[in-house]
C-alpha cells in the first residue's frame, strides 16, 4: 500500500534522472508529489472528428499515425517533428519543436489520441500544435475513455524544465489509484460548518477532476486549508507576543531634533511621520512589530537609522540586517558618511569579515572574530549585515531593536524566529519594503501589522522615463546610452541569467522543449557583446551572484562583488551588467539608465525595484525595458509599469494581472501558490480567519487537535525554511 510517507524511488517505473528532477523541485515522496497541485485545466473532454477541428479549438482527436518526419528551421536551427494522423473523416498535421525523440517512439501505425490547440499553418492548412499524446487500443476507442492525458479534463502542472505535465500526471495517476485513505487534517466541526471537501476527495479532484467544478472545489479546501494554517500561526503568535515584554526606551525628543537638524537634508512629511509612530511604539513595553512600507528611494532606511541611533542612546544594540551583502555594506557607508560623530560603536558583519567604527572616523580594520567579540560585550550599538545576522548566532549583549530591510517575509513568523533567543525583553521589531501590499491582503498574510506609509518621494526627484524597446529599436536605444555616458552619466543593464542557456543547459538539450528560453540574455553573453563590439571605447563591467562577496583569499586576486560596485559608485564603470543581485537598495546617484533584457521575465514588482536603482540623483533618468516578443499580453503587463503613478498603484495592477501569488511570489512569503490565488477571493480569507478564531478561542495550544497541530507544525517548518 502507497502512503504519503512512501518515497519515490519505491515507486515502480520512474527512472534515476527523473527522481533527480523531481528532487530539484524539493519533491521525494508521495506527500511532495500529491501536493504538486496543477495550476490550470485543459478541457480535452471531447473527442473530435479531424474533419470538425476549427483553428484556436483546444481538442483532442483519435487516429493513426501516417507518418512522421522531422525538417530544420532555417532561422532558428530548431527541429520541427511533424506527424500526419488521420482518422476516418480526414487528416490532420501535428507538430513539435525540438523534440527529436519522439521520432522513435511516434511510429507510422500506431493508434494515438492527441490533444493540443488547433493553429493555422503558414501553408493554410491546420495542425495542432505541440499535442499531448497517449497511445491507446482499438477497443477503448470504442467503449469508456481510461486515459490521463486526452479526451478528459487534463491538469497542467506548473512547466518546469525537464519535469512536464504529461510526465507528472503519468506518475500521479496510478499512485492516487492506489493510495491509503487518508485522516483528515482540518477539525470536523470546521468541514461541516464551512461546507469543506474532504481531503481523499479533494486530491483526487485537483489531480484528475471529472468537472471543473470538482476542480474548483478541490483547489477551493487546499487554499482554505492554507489560509486557515496561516490565520492560526498568527493569532498563536499574537498571543506569544501580548505576553511578551519588551524594553519600554524613554526618547528625548530634543535629541531626536538636534539629530533631525544634524542630517544635511530635510526629512519629508511622511518620513517624520513615520518616524513618529516608530518612537511611539519604542516607548511602549511590548514589542514593537511594524512594517515600514515606501517607494523605492522614499528615504526608508534613514528613519530606521534613527530609530537605531535613539536606541543606542539608551545603551541598546540594533541589528539592521539587509538582504545582501552589497546593500549592508552601503548601509554601512552611507550611515557612516552621515552620522561620522556616532561614538558608541557601528560595525558591519559580512560573511567575509567585518568592520567597525567609533566616531571621528575611526575606522578600526578589525578582525571578524573581534567583532562578534565587541558585539557580545555591548561595545557596538549598531550592527549592519545581512539577514544571517540573526540565524547564524552572532550573539547579541541587548538587542533593543530589529531591522530588517527590503524582505516581503516581514510580519509575524519572521519576528517569531528573531526574538526566540532568551531575552528577557523582546526586541523591537521594525521591517520595511519597497514593495507595496494593498492592505486586505497584508493583513490575511501577515496579520495585524503595523503599518506607517512614506508615501512621498524626496524633493526634487524627477520622473524616470520609462520606455518599451522592440527588437528593431536596440540600436537607437544603444546610441542614446552611449550619448549619456558620453556626458558623464552611467548605465545598468540587467539579464535574467548569468550564463549563456547553452551552456546551462547542453546536458538536457534534448528535455528542453521550450525553446523561448533559449532567447534569455545572459550576464556573460551581453558582456562580451556590449564590452568588444557595441561600446568597445566604454568601460563595461559585469556583476553576478557567483561572484565572490570580497577580496580576500576566495576571490584570488579577482573582480569582487563589493569591488565591482565600489568601481560603479566611484564612476570608474561606465555600463554595469548585471543580474538580479542589484535589485535591491544600491545607490548610485550618478547612473540614470536602466536598461533591461528579457524584461516580460520579471514581475512587474522586481521591475520596478530595479527602475529605482536609478533616479537618485539630479539629472533625469531612463528606463528601458527590452524584450523580443511581440505579444500584447507581455506589452500590456510592461505598460503598467509606465502608466502607474505610484507603487500602490502599481501593485494593484500587478496583483490584477497576475494574481497574488505571482505578485508576491512564493519564494518571498513562503506561502504557498494556491493561498496566494485564493488571496484574490477576499471571502476565503475571511472565512479562513472566522474558522482560526474559533478553534483558538475553544482551545489556543489545539491540544484538541492533535492532527491539525501537526500539520500545522510541519506547515510553519515548510514557510521558514523557503
Ligand atoms: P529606500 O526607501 O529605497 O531604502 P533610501 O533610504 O536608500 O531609500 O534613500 C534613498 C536616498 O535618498 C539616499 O541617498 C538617502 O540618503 C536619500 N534621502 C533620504 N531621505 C531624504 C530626504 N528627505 N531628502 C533628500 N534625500 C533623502
Ligand atoms: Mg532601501
Amino acid at each position: 500500500m502507497i502512503t504519503l510517507e512512501t518515497p519515490l524511488e519505491n515507486i515502480r517505473g520512474i527512472g534515476p534522472r527523473f527522481l533527480a528532477r523531481l528532487d530539484d523541485f524539493g519533491i521525494s515522496n508521495v506527500r511532495d508529489l500529491l501536493w504538486h497541485f496543477p495550476f490550470r485545466y485543459e478541457d480535452f473532454s471531447e473527442i473530435s472528428k479531424i474533419v470538425d477541428l476549427g483553428v484556436g479549438q483546444q481538442a483532442t482527436v483519435q487516429g493513426v499515425i501516417e507518418d512522421i518526419k522531422v525538417r530544420k528551421t532555417w532561422k532558428r536551427h530548431m527541429f520541427i517533428i511533424e506527424a500526419t494522423i488521420a482518422d476516418e473523416t480526414g487528416s490532420v498535421k501535428a507538430i513539435w519543436f525540438n523534440q527529436r525523440f519522439l521520432l522513435a517512439i511516434l511510429k507510422k501505425g500506431k493508434l494515438v489520441s492527441l490533444a493540443g490547440k488547433v493553429i493555422q499553418t503558414k501553408e493554410g492548412g491546420i495542425a495542432l500544435s505541440h499535442p499531448t499524446y497517449e497511445f491507446i487500443n482499438k477497443h477503448i476507442i470504442e467503449q469508456e475513455q481510461m486515459t490521463k492525458h486526452t479526451g478528459r479534463l487534463v491538469p497542467i502542472y506548473p512547466e518546469t524544465r525537464g519535469l512536464t505535465s504529461k510526465a507528472l500526471r503519468y506518475l500521479i495517476k496510478p499512485i492516487l489509484d492506489n493510495l491509503q485513505k487518508l485522516p483528515e487534517t482540518l477539525p470536523g466541526e470546521i468541514i461541516k460548518k464551512y461546507k469543506i471537501l474532504e481531503l481523499n476527495d479533494a486530491l483526487r479532484g485537483i489531480h484528475f477532476p471529472e468537472k471543473i467544478d470538482d476542480a474548483r472545489e478541490a483547489k477551493e479546501r487546499f487554499a482554505f486549508e492554507d489560509l486557515f494554517y496561516l490565520q492560526l500561526i498568527n493569532l498563536q503568535e499574537r498571543l506569544r507576543l501580548k505576553k511578551q515584554k519588551s524594553h519600554a526606551f524613554n526618547i528625548d525628543l530634543e535629541f531626536v531634533k538636534k539629530l533631525l537638524f544634524e542630517i544635511p537634508f530635510e526629512l519629508t512629511n511622511s518620513q517624520k511621520k513615520s518616524l513618529w509612530e516608530i518612537i511611539r511604539d519604542m516607548e511602549k513595553s511590548h514589542p514593537m512589530n511594524r512594517l515600514l512600507q515606501g517607494d523605492v528611494g522614499s528615504g526608508k532606511t534613514i528613519v530606521a537609522v534613527i530609530a537605531a541611533i535613539l536606541v543606542a542612546r539608551e545603551n541598546k544594540q540594533t541589528a539592521l540586517m539587509a538582504p545582501t551583502e552589497v546593500l549592508a555594506n552601503q548601509h554601512y557607508q552611507t550611515f557612516k558618511k552621515l552620522f561620522s560623530k556616532f561614538d558608541k560603536g557601528a560595525g558591519l558583519i559580512t560573511s567575509s569579515g567585518a568592520k567597525f567604527f567609533y566616531g571621528d572616523n575611526l575606522e578600526v580594520g578589525a578582525k571578524k572574530p573581534d567583532a562578534i567579540k565587541k558585539i557580545k560585550f555591548g561595545e557596538i550599538k549598531i550592527i549592519f549585515g545581512t539577514h544571517s545576522l540573526i540565524q547564524k548566532g552572532i550573539e547579541f549583549n541587548n538587542l533593543g531593536l530589529v531591522v530588517i530591510d527590503e524582505q516581503h517575509r516581514f510580519g509575524v513568523r519572521q519576528r517569531a524566529q528573531l526574538i526566540s533567543g532568551d531575552y528577557n525583553l523582546a526586541p523591537h521589531f521594525l521591517s520595511m519594503s519597497a514593495t507595496p501590499i494593498p492592505r486586505t491582503l497584508s493583513l490575511t498574510v501577515f496579520g495585524d501589522l503595523d503599518v506607517s506609509i512614506i508615501d512621498e518621494l524626496p524633493k526634487g526627484r524627477k520622473e524616470i522615463i520609462t520606455k518599451i524597446i522592440a527588437p528593431e529599436n536596440r540600436d537607437k536605444a544603444y546610441a542614446f546610452i552611449r550619448g549619456q555616458v558620453k556626458k558623464g552619466r552611467q548605465a545598468f543593464v540587467i539579464c535574467p541569467r548569468i550564463e549563456s542557456a547553452e551552456e546551462e543547459n547542453q546536458k538536457d538539450l534534448k528535455l528542453f522543449s521550450d525553446w523561448q528560453k533559449w532567447e534569455l540574455k545572459s550576464v556573460k553573453e551581453e558582456y562580451e557583446k556590449l564590452s568588444k563590439r557595441i561600446f568597445p571605447d566604454l568601460k563595461v563591467n559585469m556583476l553576478h551572484g557567483k561572484m565572490p562577496a570580497k577580496g580576500g583569499s576566495a576571490s584570488g586576486g579577482k573582480a569582487t562583488k563589493e569591488s565591482i560596485m565600489r568601481d560603479f559608485a566611484e564612476g570608474k564603470i561606465d555600463i554595469l551588467i548585471s543580474t538580479s543581485v542589484i535589485e535591491v537598495g544600491v545607490d548610485v546617484p550618478n547612473a540614470t539608465i536602466m536598461m533591461i533584457e528579457s524584461a516580460e521575465r520579471f514581475g512587474l514588482a522586481q521591475l520596478y525595484q530595479f527602475r529605482g536603482r536609478v533616479g537618485r540623483g539630479e539629472y533625469q533618468s531612463f528606463c528601458f525595458l527590452f524584450t523580443e516578443f511581440k505579444s500584447q499580453n507581455i506589452f500590456k503587463r510592461l505598460r503598467s509599469l509606465i502608466d502607474a503613478k505610484s507603487g500602490f498603484e502599481l501593485a494593484e495592477k500587478d496583483l490584477e494581472i497576475r494574481g497574488p501569488g505571482e505578485f508576491l511570489g512564493k519564494s518571498q512569503t513562503g506561502i504557498p501558490d494556491l493561498a496566494m490565488k485564493a488571496l484574490q477571493n477576499p471571502n476565503l480569507g475571511k472565512t479562513a480567519r472566522e474558522a482560526a478564531v474559533e478553534i483558538i478561542n475553544k482551545d489556543p495550544e489545539l491540544k484538541n487537535y492533535p492532527q491539525l497541530k501537526l500539520k500545522l507544525d510541519n506547515f510553519q517548518k515548510q514557510v521558514h525554511l523557503e
